[in-house]
């Protein structure tokens, strides 16, 4: 039976097609999205989703490690003074299952499952500009219209499965960390590969490690990875921080990345090397991102400041690798610390010391093809394995966007013609152009939450989710209060926007290293920097300061 006859069954009547707004996604976004519409404004709304289950990232990633690189207590929502309050974590890093049992628990408590329709993945979404409504279709053909469509699809939620020769000629079990079996893996007694050493290998390595029976490890960039130090949550620190609960949310929204963490007040040269030295270690001993985000801030400016901070971390590598030739192929030297997405670990480097572990540098010897055994380097290395894992990253920020064929204005003007509208894709083709990485000139009443362009993955995202669905609750609320039906970004706004974006990324070294901010791991993807660099605090402020000049930027319409 499909999911719209169930529905029809249990109701005894005709499901609803029509809605104030449709959200795609029922991860940290989606979920707080429908309850900020349904539950403030009292707009009808309805949640689809690919998966069977709430938690997207945290129902989607449950290779063995995964858990969180943000403290619990700032990795969850603020809305909700009750939540806050009943919510205790157990670890400091909450795992997969800890994660998906806390959006679990919010989605029950908010009563949110009944207007989620599980299962369900969007394929197309176009604007009739006569009707001013979004219709939306999903994989079985179903369509249902909505005068709002919300894009809460993830950053980080299209796995990318890299097409490398003869992939699909493996013959033994076959994973992507991104979507990982609900019953798990036994490795115990097999021969496994691992693909990739980004964060999510860094986190899968160690544990695969203790259970296969050989494990092979396949780099292509050697990262910097800073010890996590998880633990448990100390009772006593979970009760002061409820208490503080306020105080800690008005720091991290106005903070540069949505963590208590703040920049040095002067650089990284102006230390004598010996204090330079003390800092940097009292952050490695700390653990997480201080050593990252709280440290000097011309690291992400000059190679100078940054060299000495890379140098340090090539250092601590070395120190904890016993064979000379695998510590120095762990080291990365090719590009600057922090210029890309630094991993926390936990015995990451140490899993490599074991005897059942081997490191191989594939960037000096590219993976040929994938055999039916396992696989084959050029210079004719051959490797054998039962199981082979993916752990090669996501189609990052635009990559969710682009799988739902998304017309805007014209759309059905065009498509009735037999040629189609103008797909955000096609506009998109030479790199993501946003206003505010919300919304899409020309895509009216469509809204992105945590879209290219926003502050996004370079935060502690519930800290940014929350204050885009809020932003854009406040413009619909707004909207109903001026009459107006249509709202949508002004070319010129989103022009300034996108060149605002590429000025600040491109006054750091960020851009300089081929990372998936910039699209350079998936083949043909447009080299563009896509999140918004210029921190949490500035950028709310600033979408405050839009809305206090009446919006500006954006165009009303009845
Ligand atoms: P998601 O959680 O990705 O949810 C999006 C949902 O949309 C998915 O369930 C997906 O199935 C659904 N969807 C997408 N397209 C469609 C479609 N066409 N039709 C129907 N449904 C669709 N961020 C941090 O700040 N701190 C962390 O510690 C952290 N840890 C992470 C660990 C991992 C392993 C990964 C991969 C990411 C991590 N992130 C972290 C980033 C994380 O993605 C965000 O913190 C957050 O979970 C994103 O929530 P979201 O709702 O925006 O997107
Ligand atoms: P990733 O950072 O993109 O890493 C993918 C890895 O696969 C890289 O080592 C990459 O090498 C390698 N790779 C990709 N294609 C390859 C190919 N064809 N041949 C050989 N190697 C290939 O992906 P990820 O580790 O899944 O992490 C993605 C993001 O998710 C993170 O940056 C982070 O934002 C989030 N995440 C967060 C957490 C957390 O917070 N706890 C955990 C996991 C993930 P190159 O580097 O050379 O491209």
């Amino acid at each position: 039976m499909s999911s719209t006859q169930q529905n029809r069954q249990e109701t005894g009547a005709e499901p609803a097609t029509d809605f104030g707004a449709v959200i795609v996604g029922a991860g940290f976004s989606g979920l707080y999205m429908l309850h900020s519409l349904r539950d403030y404004l009292g707009l009808s709304a309805r949640v689809l989703e690919t998966g069977d289950g709430v938690g997207g990232t945290w129902y989607w990633n449950r290779y063995p490690g995964a858990r969180s690189d943000s403290p619990s207590y700032i990795y969850c929502y603020s809305f909700s003074e009750d939540l806050r309050q009943e919510w205790d974590w157990t670890e400091k890093y909450p795992e997969q299952r800890e994660m998906r049992g806390y959006l679990q628990h919010v989605a029950e408590q908010f009563d949110l499952n009944r207007d989620i329709r599980f299962s369900t993945q969007v394929v197309d979404a176009s604007y009739d500009e006569d009707t001013k409504r979004w219709t939306i279709r999903t994989d079985s053909g179903e369509e249902m219209t909505a005068q709002f469509f919300i894009a809460a699809v993830g950053a980080l939620s299209s796995a990318n499965l890299p097409d490398i020769a003869g992939r699909d000629t493996f013959a033994g079990e076959r994973y992507h960390t991104g979507q990982w079996p609900h019953e798990g893996v036994d490795f115990s007694g097999k021969r496994v590969g691992v693909i990739g050493t980004g964060a999510t290998a860094i986190q899968a390595i160690p544990l695969i490690a203790r259970e296969a029976e050989h494990l092979t490890v396949f780099q292509r960039t050697a990262n910097y990875a800073i010890p996590a130090r998880n633990g448990p949550v100390d009772p006593e620190v979970q009760q002061q921080r409820k208490a503080d609960y306020d105080g800690i949310w008005d720091r991290i929204r106005q903070s540069y990345f949505g963590f208590e963490l703040w920049f040095e007040d002067h650089g990284a040269l102006e230390d004598p090397p010996e204090e330079r030295e003390r800092k940097y270690q009292a952050h490695w001993d700390e653990g997480g991102f201080a050593l990252w985000l709280g440290n000097y801030m011309d690291i992400f400016f000059t190679r100078e400041a940054n060299d000495t901070v890379s140098e340090y971390m090539r250092r601590k590598i070395q120190e904890r690798v016993d064979d000379p030739e695998t510590a120095e192929k762990l080291t990365p030297r090719d590009h600057p610390f922090g210029t890309k997405r630094v991993p926390l670990e936990t015995n990451y480097y140490e899993a490599f010391n074991r005897d059942n572990v081997t490191l191989v540098d594939v960037k000096s010897d590219p993976i040929q093809e994938i055999t039916p055994t396992g696989l084959r380097t050029g210079d004719g290395g051959e490797y054998e394995f039962d199981v082979l894992v993916f752990a090669t990253g996501f189609d990052a920020m635009t990559g969710p966007l682009n799988n739902i064929n998304i017309r805007g204005r014209g759309g059905r003007l065009l498509r009735d013609r037999g040629r189609g509208g103008r797909l955000l894709r096609d506009k998109w083709a030479e790199g993501p152009a946003t206003y505010l990485g919300l919304t899409s000139a020309d895509f009216p009443n469509m809204f992105t939450i945590t879209g290219p362009q926003s502050p996004s993955v370079l935060s502690n995202m519930p800290v940014s989710i929350e204050q885009h669905v809020e932003f854009v609750s406040r413009i619909i609320s707004d909207m109903r209060e001026r009459g107006a039906e249509v709202i949508e970004a002004a070319q010129q706004a989103e022009d300034e926007w996108v060149a605002h974006t590429q000025e600040v990324a491109h006054s750091t070294l960020l851009p300089q290293t081929a990372t998936w901010y910039m699209g350079a791991n998936i083949p043909g993807k447009p080299r563009v920097f896509m999140p918004y660099l210029g921190g949490v605090g500035n950028y709310r402020q600033h979408c405050d300061q839009v809305a206090a000049n009446d919006y500006e930027g954006f165009v009303f319409s009845s």
